[in-house]
């Protein structure tokens, strides 16, 4: 579903993403794992179409992105400040996508009712987002992202802010969730228990590169490098 061919990306004298390489099938949960820093973020703005490449390719479906918009690109993100609507309810953020693609309210009412109802906050439509804890805000964000029906969902960092026994249980949720709807994920992830429990396949990066890519098991066992290693908490 998602190619990315050698993309790069600079700020100033710095090399944020560096000739990136990878691939998510159809279906598939893949989790960014790496430091603070590495360009995870980049990467999924990157595909978004919320940043230009300086050069190489995205490709969806098969079909180079580049010049086509964000909003154009079928894909949702779910960002790590998860920067929800402060002055709308609930109900508001969640279908904000749907009403920017101009769909009917009985729709929108519809899809709102059924994605709080996924994401454990039924009936919510009307309360205040400040009103609501930080892992509430969380599922907000998440229905929000999921509410146009994107081809690609990319969550980047979904449970941040939240502390270990919330995130564990969150994390077999979504699991659960992603494979119940069939939803192709790319996710981002500084914490590797939480991408191993999630991920078909992980991607581990360094200074914007892909440091090493494969499944949890494979990445777990035979480390590609001593900064994976490290990274997967191997001290020798
Ligand atoms: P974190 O785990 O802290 O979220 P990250 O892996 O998501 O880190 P990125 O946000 O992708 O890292 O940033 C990669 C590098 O690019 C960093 O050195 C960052 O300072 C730099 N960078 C990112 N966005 C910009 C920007 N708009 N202008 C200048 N530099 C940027
Ligand atoms: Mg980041």
């Amino acid at each position: 579903l998602l190619r990315l061919d050698g993309a790069t990306v600079r700020f100033g004298g710095h090399t944020a993403l560096d000739a990136v390489g990878m691939e998510v099938a159809e279906h598939e949960t893949v989790c960014v794992l790496g430091p603070s820093g590495s360009g995870k973020s980049t990467l999924l703005r990157v595909v978004a179409g919320l940043q230009p490449l300086d050069s190489g390719r995205v490709l969806l479906a098969g079909h180079d992105q580049s010049g086509v918009p964000a909003h154009r690109r079928g894909v949702g993100l779910m960002f790590q400040d998860h920067q929800l609507f402060p002055q709308r309810d609930v109900a508001g953020n969640v279908d904000f996508g749907l009403r920017m693609r101009g769909a009917a309210r009985a729709e929108r009412e519809r899809t709102v009712e059924e994605l709080l109802e996924l994401v454990g906050l039924p009936g919510a439509q009307r309360r205040a987002v400040a009103s609501l804890s930080g892992g509430e805000q969380q599922r907000v964000a998440l229905a929000r992202a999921l509410a146009p029906g994107p081809r690609l969902l990319m969550l980047d960092e979904p449970l941040g802010q939240l502390d270990r026994g919330l995130r564990e249980r969150l994390v077999v949720e979504l699991r659960g969730l992603f494979r119940r709807l069939g939803t192709t994920v790319l996710a981002v992830t500084h914490d590797q228990s939480e991408a191993f429990a999630l991920a078909d396949r992980v991607v581990v990066m360094r200074d914007g590169r892909v440091e090493q890519a494969g499944t949890p098991l494979e990445v777990w066992q035979r480390p590609a490098s001593e900064f994976v290693a490290r990274f997967l908490g191997f001290d020798n």
